[in-house]
Parts: C-alpha cells; structure tokens; sequence
C-alpha cells in the first residue's frame, strides 16, 4: 500500500490503543539498542523500543565478519585519522566527511567499552581485543568475534539494556510517522500478533529500522528485514533521502543448485569477507586466480565493487561454475584455523554435506547493503523536527561504498549521539495535535484496516517477488540509461497493481507484506531515479554507458518529499575533509596486501 495514503477518507476511525512515551525508538537492532541505553544512562527512562520482531531477533545478530576501530592492537600506527581516510576513499569522496569523523573517532572508546560490557571479543595470545584485515583497510583494525559479531554485539547491548530495565515491544510494525513535514508528533502501526491498531505519541522518534538491500531478489538479508521501511517512513514523514543509487553488491553471497530443496534456501546468502581477510582465493571454473587480472597488487582484497564486477565478468565471459558463481577456496589453510577465525561458515558448508578445508565453495555477488537512507545532521536528526535516523536508516558515512565492518561501527557511534542530543533538550511526552490526529492519524488507521480487509487481485507476494526480479535486471551491479528507465515503467505499472492486492486479515503475513510493498516501491523509485540521475560511475554504481568517474559529480544526489511516481533529485555538493583526516589522506596510507600471501 501507498504509505502515504489515507488523507480525505472518509470511512469510520477503527479502534486503537494509545501509547504516550517520550522517546520512542523504532529498531531493535544495534543502533536502536544504543541509543536507549544512552538515553537510560542519561536520565531519560520514558523510552520504548519496538521492532517487528522477537526481542534481540534484529538483523544486526547476521553480521559475521566484524566492527571497525582504531585500536592499533597489530598496527599501533593506525590512528582514527587513517581510519577515517580508508573510509573515504572506499566511498569515493561522496562521504560526508564529518560523519566518517564522528564515527571513526568515536570508536576506539566504543569498542572498549563493548568489551567492558562483555562482548564475546576473539583476543590475541596477550589477552587483547584481536584485529583483522577487512577489504581495503590499510591496517588490521577489525574487531570481531569469530565470525558472529552481530550476534554478540547484540546479546551485549541487549543484556545491558535488560539491566536498564528499558520496555521494548515486541512484533509492532510501524506503518506511518506522524508528522506534518516540519515535526514528528509520534508513529501508528499494529501489533502483529493481535492485529490491534496503535497510536505511539512521541515527541521525539529514533528510526534505527535498518536497510534496503532485499529490494533486490538475490540478497543477503534476512527473509522480510531490510525492505526500506526506515527510509520509506522517512520521506513520507517529510525527510530527504540521499545516495539511494549506491547499493554494494557484496561479491561472495552463496551460488548453489536452485533447483535443490536443501540449498536453494541459501540463495545468495552471505559468505563473510573475513574467508578472503583469513586467506581465501578466487578461482573462476578456468582454475585461474583471476583477481590476477583485475587487481594484481589488492587481489581478493580490492574493493568489494571492484571484485564484484570482477566476478560478474568472469561469469559473463562464461567462465562461471556450474551454478552461476566462480570458487571461493581457503582449503590451503588447515582446518583448526578455519574452525577457530570461520567457525559459522565452516558449520553452515559442513551442515550441507561441504568440508571447507577441503574443498572450494561456488560464489557470486549478491545485494547486501544500500548506501544511501535518510540524510541527517550531524546528530543523527533528519529534516523533521524531532526525528531522527541512525544504524542502517541513514545516509552519509559510507558514501559511494561501504568498508566492511564499518556499518557496525556507525550503529553503536550514532546510537549514542543521537541518544545524548534528544536527553540534552527533552521535556515529556509531547502532545500530538487534534490537527494531526485528525488529518493524518484517523485517515491513515481508516485506509489500513481497509487494506487488512482487501480481497483484491494480486498475490502480495508475487508483487513483491516481481519487485525484487525488476530491481535486479534494472538496477543491478551494471547498469544503463535506458534500462534504469525500463524499470521505472515497470515499477510504474507494479505500482497500479500494489494498489489492488488481496489480504484478509491484520494478523496474517500478507497484511506485513502488503504495507512493505509500499515501503519498497519507494526506495526502488528512489534507487532508479538516483541511478538515472548520476551519469558516471563510482563506487557501486556503475553505469556502463558513463564507465568513467567525473570529478563534476562529487555530489550526493538527494530527494526532497514529492509525491510518489514523481521524485524529482536534485545535487547536494560534498565538504571538505578536516586537516587531520587531509593530512592522512595525503600521506597515502595503504595495505601492502602482498604481506597477506
Ligand atoms: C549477512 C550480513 C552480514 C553483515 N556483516 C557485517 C559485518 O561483519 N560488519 C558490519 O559492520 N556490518 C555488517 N553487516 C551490516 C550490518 O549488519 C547492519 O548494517 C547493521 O546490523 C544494521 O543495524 P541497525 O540497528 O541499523 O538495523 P537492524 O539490525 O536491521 O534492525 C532493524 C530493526 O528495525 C525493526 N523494524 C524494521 N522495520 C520496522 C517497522 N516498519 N516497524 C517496526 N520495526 C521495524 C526490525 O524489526 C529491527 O528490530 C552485515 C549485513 C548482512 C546482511
């Protein structure tokens, strides 16, 4: 449904309960996690956290391979600075430099700090918080434990939230913030379980409700996460969404036989970047080590966009393995390090019949994270007074691409910056306006119990899946004028039909996924009009009819609230970095990845 319908209806208001809280924070992952805690810590205990799911089930428990900061445990000439240039190059100068800042500064302490909480940290023989290489990182500066340190950031963020003794909700689907462009004055959504409707008044509304990468159909994601629901309820609330066409298509996500029950399910699932960090090769089904040829200095190791079209090529020369990947090989390491640095992925290969000491695994690139969100200062508020945007939702740090392990660190870092700006000026609860209740609250419950209700034509699913296949074949890894433009008459059309689509009831998945086809026909919009829009390629946008990047269009493109089917972007220029993070950046600070071998 169109999240921002509702307006004129003229049906009666269906019940509701009422919620009045004085922060309330949309996201129960790592950013959402944070940033109630530092608000408890701060003296601000009238919170609520809600997510669509069970508490601590966020999709932040997937990340595997780790969390950047500049601790120095290896390389103690690593420093923040030389943290925030690596970032900048790897998002090509379209960063917003004073995030990179904030987050890289801010690290080191909060990585100490996790470890103080309990955080299950992989520690070098002195006791220390261990560091890996990640791809494109001049130095060892990625904490990690094992390979599930999603999983443990969140049981240690959720742990001290507990101790906080913080009210979270669970499987609550928010479906519209309340605001009228200028404010938020609160959320409405329903609780998934008994399908009541409910009015949050809030003055003041973290959105930490993740990505947008499962708008494509071959992605890393958790199954119905990372739909574009924090972004989508962004721009419908009247915040400007930014860099929506940089998607990174991670290069190793899971190749298998699709026609297999036991792997098709692992479709495009991730294979953590640590497997190529701890050694791992690429071989196309030639066996030639073709990163050879595309990157011979940083191998495995360029750039996730730089692999990535590396493989995608070697598959489309037809030199791909049998199912549609190249292979990925760590089987010269034994198998007690690949146990101890891997020990997720050697268990999920294992579990499918595949011993990774012996034997390579079938990759190919797989969506796996958008970029771009809502763009926001430099406290995590967006264009709305009172809301704010942090962890996956928002725009800025990463720029035209993402170093690995840095989205983990953007969580915890804008968690507590956004947590300590709404303590520094809160005062209550707020009172949402008659005029808003009236004119965006009712009209919107109104239309929402009709979709619930709605017996229409199409299969939401179907739509959706539909959605996912037109993302990939328009706007994926390669990507051109005319085909960008295709999509859009397709989106256009798909758009029609999302308006007649059969539901039946407000406790079934359908009705979730009906309201997260509005949400992700919005940021396809988004994704294809930037991509149109940005005629050259850089980082993960790459445009095969403007193969080159042009220093003109060191500019963020940005959309600005419109109606649907209408976006209209316009540019936003890029700041200067400050003289510290110059003064890295010129020093030309780089990993001598041969030392990797
Ligand atoms: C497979 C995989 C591996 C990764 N590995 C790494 C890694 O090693 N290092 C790294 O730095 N990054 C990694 N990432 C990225 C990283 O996991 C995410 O960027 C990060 O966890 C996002 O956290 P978040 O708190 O912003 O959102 P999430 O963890 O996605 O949480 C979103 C929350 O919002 C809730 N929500 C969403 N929509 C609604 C709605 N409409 N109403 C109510 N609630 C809603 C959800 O239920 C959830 O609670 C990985 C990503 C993937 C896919």
């Amino acid at each position: 449904m169109d999240p921002s319908s509702g307006i004129g209806s003229d049906e009666a208001v269906p019940d509701y309960e009422r919620v009045d809280v004085s922060v309330l924070i949309i996201g129960a992952g790592a950013a959402g996690a944070r940033a109630a805690i530092e608000l408890v810590d701060r003296g601000v205990d009238d919170v609520l956290v809600l997510g669509k799911r069970g508490h601590g089930d966020a999709h932040t428990t997937w990340a595997r391979g780790g969390i950047n900061g500049a601790l120095g445990t290896h390389d103690p000439e690593d420093d923040w600075a030389i943290h925030a240039a690596d970032t900048l190059k790897e998002g090509h100068f379209i960063n917003d430099p004073m995030q990179v800042e904030t987050v890289t500064k801010g690290m080191p302490d909060r990585l100490r700090e996790l470890d103080e909480g309990g955080m299950a940290f992989s520690r070098t023989d002195d006791g220390e918080i261990d560091q890996r290489y990640f791809g494109a990182q001049s130095f060892r500066r990625t904490a990690f434990a094992g390979d599930h340190t999603g999983e443990s950031l969140l049981d240690t963020l959720v742990e001290q939230a507990q101790d906080r003794e913080v009210p979270y909700r669970e499987n609550v689907m928010i479906t519209k913030l309340l605001s009228d462009g200028d404010r938020v004055y609160g959320a409405a959504g329903f609780d998934m379980d008994s399908g009541e409707f409910v009015l949050f008044n809030a003055g003041n509304v973290v959105l930490a409700a993740g990505g947008y990468a499962a708008v494509y159909n071959r992605h890393t994601s958790r199954d119905d996460e990372n739909n574009g629901d924090g972004p989508a309820l962004a721009y419908d609330a009247g915040a400007t969404l930014m860099d929506m066409e940089f998607v990174q298509f991670h290069p190793t996500g899971m190749a298998v036989d699709e026609d297999d029950p036991d792997w098709s399910p692992w479709s495009g699932r991730l294979v953590t970047e640590a497997v190529r960090g701890e050694g791992g090769r690429l071989y196309n089904a030639d066996g030639e080590r073709f990163m050879e040829r595309y990157s011979p200095d940083q191998m495995e190791l360029d750039a996730r966009d730089v692999v990535a079209r590396a493989i995608a090529a070697e598959i489309a020369a037809g030199r791909g393995t049998e199912h549609g990947g190249v292979y990925l090989d760590i089987s010269h390491r034994n198998e007690a390090f690949i146990k101890e640095r891997l020990p997720r992925m050697y268990e999920r290969f294992a579990d499918l019949g595949v011993n990774m000491a012996e034997e390579p695994v079938e990759v190919a690139p797989t969506a796996h994270y958008g970029m771009g969100g809502v763009r926001v200062d430099a406290y995590g508020e967006t264009d709305v007074d009172g809301l704010f945007a942090i962890g996956e939702t928002m725009a800025g740090v990463h720029g035209a691409n993402r170093l690995g392990g840095n989205s983990l660190a953007e969580t915890v870092v804008y968690g507590v910056i956004a947590g300590e700006r709404i303590a520094d000026r809160i005062d209550g609860p707020g009172t949402i306006p008659d005029a808003i209740l009236g004119s965006v609250f009712e009209p919107h419950l109104t239309d929402l119990a009709a979709v619930a209700d709605q017996g229409g034509t199409h299969e939401v699913e179907t739509l959706l899946a539909e959605l996912r296949d037109l993302m990939w074949t328009h706007a994926g890894i390669l990507r051109d004028d005319s085909s960008l433009r295709e999509g859009l008459d397709r989106l256009a059309d798909l758009r029609e039909r999302a308006a007649d689509v059969r539901v039946g009831s407000r406790t079934g998945r359908s009705f979730e996924f009906a309201v997260d086809l509005g949400f992700s026909l919005v940021v396809a919009e988004a994704i294809l009009r930037g991509a149109i829009e940005r005629t050259e390629s850089r980082g993960a946008h790459y445009r095969t009819d403007y193969p080159e990047t042009d220093d003109d269009w060191c500019r963020n493109v940005a959309f600005a609230p419109a109606d649907l089917g209408g976006m209209k972007p316009h540019t936003v220029p890029v700041a200067d970095p400050s003289a510290a993070v110059q003064s890295a950046l010129d020093a030309g600070y780089e990993l001598d990845y041969h030392q990797l071998e």
